[in-house]
């Protein structure tokens, strides 16, 4: 039994040091990922459910490894915030999408995208600056852009954020709260934060079908959202039942697999085109 217990033992650790090892060498090819072209945006469409309109995208971010090919951002995403380049990259990408998005919303009119922002960037103060900058060398419209916050974030910075929020509004950015469910979603966030669109998490979709309260809560948050002049949008929407079950209750806008899976830009730009040739 004692060697066996060795035996686990070693095991683990052995086990431990190569997750340690290759979240180190992760960590390498980290830094020098974004000058080595390795990242990349994907889009994942947004729509009107009754009519089937796309009225935008998320941009969601790829990280080609040279070795290991596609990392989950969900692995990749923690790290670059731990190595303190997270700001950086988001300042990239929100680059990237104004210059596509104004190519995109030139040729099919207008279309918002909207990009993530972490914490940490928001932290930073340079989020403004960023996105000054992007949209006046783009010369993309301010209303196509759109900021996605979780709440956390405007739990460790409710005195700051309203600021820097109120001055990307009146420019013409949308601000949107991401992952609302996903925690312990309060609704004075609805009341203190300014939210043009309200992301209702995959959580709450999941068990839309199957689960009366789960719908009834859905219910009254899109109602909630429309008193208060906020627009709904549902995220991993998968089957029909759940886009069925949305535009019953007058859910805005849904973004999930039923309809697209994030796509490379010039995939969305046909995605785009096909559905606006009837
Ligand atoms: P998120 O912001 O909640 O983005 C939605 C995630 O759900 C995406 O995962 C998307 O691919 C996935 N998804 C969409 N529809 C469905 C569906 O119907 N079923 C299922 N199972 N999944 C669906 P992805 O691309 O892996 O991104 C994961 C997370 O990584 C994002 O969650 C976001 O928190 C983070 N992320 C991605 N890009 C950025 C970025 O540029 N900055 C920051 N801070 N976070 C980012
Ligand atoms: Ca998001
Ligand atoms: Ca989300
Ligand atoms: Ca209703």
């Amino acid at each position: 039994a004692k060697e066996k217990g060795r035996n686990n033992f070693e095991f683990y650790t052995s086990e431990f040091n190569r997750e340690a090892r290759f979240k180190l060498e992760l960590e390498k090819s980290l830094r020098r990922a974004l000058i080595n072209g390795e990242f990349d945006i994907h889009l994942q469409p947004q729509i009107i459910p009754h009519s089937e309109t796309v009225v935008g995208a998320e941009a969601l971010l790829r990280w080609k490894h040279p070795r290991h090919g596609f990392i989950s951002p969900a692995i990749f995403i923690p790290l670059l915030e731990d190595l303190g380049l997270l700001a950086g990259v988001e300042g990239w990408v929100i680059n990237q999408v104004c210059s596509f998005g104004k190519k995109l919303t030139d040729k099919f009119g207008e279309l918002r995208f909207s990009v993530n922002i972490s914490g940490s960037h928001f932290k930073t103060g340079n989020l403004k600056e960023n996105i000054y900058l992007a949209l006046q060398s783009s010369s993309m419209d301010a209303n196509c852009l759109e900021v996605e916050l979780t709440e956390d974030i405007m739990i460790e910075h409710v005195n700051d954020s309203s600021n820097i929020l109120s001055e990307l509004k009146e420019i013409g950015v949308s601000v949107a709260l991401d992952d609302f469910g996903k925690g312990y979603s309060s609704l004075s966030y609805l009341k203190d934060f300014p939210a043009d669109i309200l992301k209702i998490d995959k959580a709450f979709i999941d068990n839309l079908v199957t689960d009366k309260r789960n719908a009834a809560i859905v219910d009254s948050l899109v109602d909630l959202s429309h008193k208060l002049g906020i627009k709904v949008v549902a995220e991993g929407v998968e089957e029909k039942q759940q886009l069925s079950q949305l535009m019953k209750i007058d859910c805005d806008y849904v973004q999930g697999y039923y309809f697209a899976k994030p796509m490379p830009v010039s995939e969305f730009e046909e995605f785009v085109a096909n559905r606006r040739k009837h």
